[in-house]
């Protein structure tokens, strides 16, 4: 699944290709198939004809900026933004939204597994009402520390992947997170220090931004690629998630099942 990292350095792409560009028109066939999206009507009567003013990410949310209306995509378990040349469309699987632009740029929205979200929204409710601040937010640390969110007796990997806490941390960052920040994922929320929580948010800080500059990760299954179809390197950076032995101390590394998703820590240097 795209967490921050990928979905910012999609943004920051989107932003350098699109900026200021003027839609012509939406097409698709199946776009019904998708979690949650408008009739294809009433996107190209919200937003065709319209520029792009401004593209910026909020948590996993991309949010499109036009004059009255933003589109706000998430891209779900697998989706992905692509920008796709008209004459190599067949080699694309599971396109189920294109925007063409008036500069002759296409722009595919790609979800094999279609839980992805496609929403025009009024630009004083573009971010979604239950996610909490975003998690390269400055005031972060404090925002955790005052939260009544953490005085919980559940796990705090669960509360890092909780939207409504903090908003853009995925199973594979929080994995990273927590083993840089010497805590174990299985922690009551609660029995954290206020200095524990400030270690947290700086790593959840350095993590991600560290994440950023290497374009997200993209695992063995290959799930994210980027606007131009590469890949991420951040997975080479990656000390715990998906590992057998811990980078630290060689120990063996625990996988238990947290919230449906496989959780890697190390029981020696986590605690
Ligand atoms: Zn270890």
């Amino acid at each position: 699944m795209p967490e921050l990292p990928e979905v910012e350095t999609i943004k920051n792409q989107l932003l350098t290709e699109f900026s200021n560009c003027e839609v012509q028109v939406f097409e698709s066939r199946t776009l019904h198939l998708i979690k949650k999206a408008p009739t294809l009507k009433s996107l190209n009567t919200s937003l065709s004809g319209q520029r792009i003013r401004d593209i910026k990410r909020y948590g996993k949310f991309l949010l499109f900026e036009f004059d009255r209306a933003v589109l706000r995509i998430h891209l779900g378990m697998s989706g992905r933004m692509r920008i796709i040349e008209p004459s190599k469309y067949l080699e694309f699987k599971h396109i189920h939204l294109t925007i063409k632009f008036k500069n002759g740029l296409t722009l595919a929205y790609i979800d094999p597994r279609r839980f992805g979200s496609i929403e025009v929204v009024n630009p004083d409710f573009k971010i979604p009402p239950k996610l909490g601040p975003d998690a390269l937010d400055l005031k972060l640390g404090n925002k955790l520390l005052s939260s009544q969110k953490l005085k919980s007796s559940v796990p705090i990997k669960l509360k890092l992947l909780d939207q409504s806490l903090v908003a853009g941390i995925g199973n594979i960052y929080s994995d990273e997170i927590l083993y840089r920040s010497h805590l174990s994922p299985l922690r009551k929320a609660t029995s954290l220090s206020g200095d524990e929580i400030l270690y947290l948010t700086k790593n959840i800080r350095k993590v991600l931004k560290q994440a950023i500059r290497q374009s997200g990760s993209t695992l063995q299954d290959g799930g994210y690629v980027d606007l131009y179809g590469a890949n991420g390197k951040f997975q080479n950076y990656h000390l715990i998630h998906a590992k057998s032995t811990c980078t630290a101390c060689q120990s063996h590394v625990s996988r238990v099942k947290l919230g449906g998703r496989s959780c890697y820590y190390c029981s020696m240097c986590q605690h």
